[in-house]
């Protein structure tokens, strides 16, 4: 998650592309502690992976969490030094968060911020797997660096960026979610929660 000093996010109410599939409904507990989210100035965030069918772009929920910012920052520190530094140094490499908080801050569809991959610009249209991320406070959405979307090769190429500590912690957190979409059991065994 990138540093969110000196940038004024704005704040939508979270649409639906960010609500649970289990539930149909916003997100209510942390995935850790099961703090009530939807409480104003509750700051969490929320992963989710899809993949998606060509042509007609259904998309089907692979996986899915919310998380408070406390276990959040908790998380991270249980993640290996070395793949935080990896991941970190991709980032930097690839992306200008500046730059497109620039172009993005006077929209207000959120759309915008994942039409297309953070890294590549690729039109998230033509993929077929994706992972978005968001920062929310109650039951709002921050619109500033967050959200955005990664394409599954991207999400692909961080996992290599991954000591096979880290791994085997992603593999451990796993085991709390539960997959929307049962018929995609086996995506859902490859698929790791990114964190970033
Ligand atoms: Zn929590």
């Amino acid at each position: 998650m990138p540093d969110d000093e000196n940038i004024n996010a704005r704040f939508i109410k979270i649409p639906s592309m960010f609500y649970s599939d289990l539930t149909n409904e916003p997100f209510k507990t942390c995935i850790h502690c099961n703090k009530d989210l939807l409480r104003p100035g509750t700051l969490y965030m929320i992963e989710k992976a899809f993949v998606q069918t060509q042509p007609h772009r259904t998309r089907s929920t692979i996986l899915e969490y919310a998380m408070c910012y406390d276990c959040w920052q908790k998380t991270q520190k249980t993640l290996s030094k070395e793949s935080l530094q990896r991941i970190n140094a991709y980032f930097a490499e690839h992306v200008d968060l500046g730059k497109r908080y620039e172009t993005f801050q006077h929209e207000t569809d959120f759309n915008a911020w994942v039409q297309h991959c953070l890294v590549t610009g690729e039109d998230v249209d033509e993929m077929q797997e994706f992972q978005v991320a968001c920062q929310c406070d109650g039951e709002y959405m921050a619109l500033h660096h967050f959200p955005y979307l990664l394409s599954g090769s991207v999400a692909d190429e961080l996992m290599e960026l991954l000591s096979a500590q880290t791994l085997d912690e992603l593999d451990d957190f796993k085991r709390r979610l539960t997959t929307p979409s049962p018929d995609l059991e086996e995506l859902f065994g490859k698929k790791k929660p990114l964190f970033v």
